[in-house]
């Protein structure tokens, strides 16, 4: 009977610091890309410009310029978690932004629009892919491809009103 209570108090503490959190969605379809609590802060060394701003109803989140291709510049976030998929094989050969981390595009499941790219640690001599190595990844996210459900919410009760 304890433990049932124990259970339910994890459950509403679960739940209650859930609705805390901002969901970020694929601007084009509205599907979940990922949470403002795994938005991180780690840098890029080649980032053009790095700046902090309140997004995703999160406070000081920092926001990198990066250039793809020499004439594309992306303004990304960084999470560690987003349930996009990576795209074709890893890009091993030349480096993207982050030195050690080999990478692909990734794309919303459900409408395939670019949302981001996924890195994954990488070492070309080996030990990857090891049953014991714990996988070291992250998302750089493309924030115009980015929607929060907060500020579509607040739009939403807004025109309601
Ligand atoms: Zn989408």
């Amino acid at each position: 009977m304890f433990s049932i209570f124990i259970f339910i108090c994890v459950f509403i503490i679960n739940t209650s610091s859930l609705q805390l959190n901002d969901v970020i969605l694929c601007r084009t379809c509205g599907n979940t890309i990922s949470l403002s609590n795994a938005i991180s802060e780690k840098r890029s060394l080649l980032s053009l410009k790095t700046f902090n701003d309140t997004l995703f109803s999160s406070e000081n989140v920092i926001v990198q310029i990066l250039t793809k291709d020499v004439i594309f510049n992306f303004p990304i976030i960084i999470t560690n978690y987003s349930n996009c998929i990576g795209l074709g094989e890893w890009e091993e050969d030349e480096e993207l932004w982050f030195t050690g981390y080999r990478w692909r595009p990734c794309l919303c499941p459900d409408c395939g629009v670019l949302v981001g790219w996924l890195f994954e640690k990488y070492n070309p001599l080996g030990s990857n892919n090891s049953f014991h190595e714990v996988r070291d990844q992250f998302y750089a996210l493309i924030l115009p491809n980015l929607v929060s459900q907060r500020f579509l919410d607040s739009i939403i009760i807004g025109l309601h009103e």
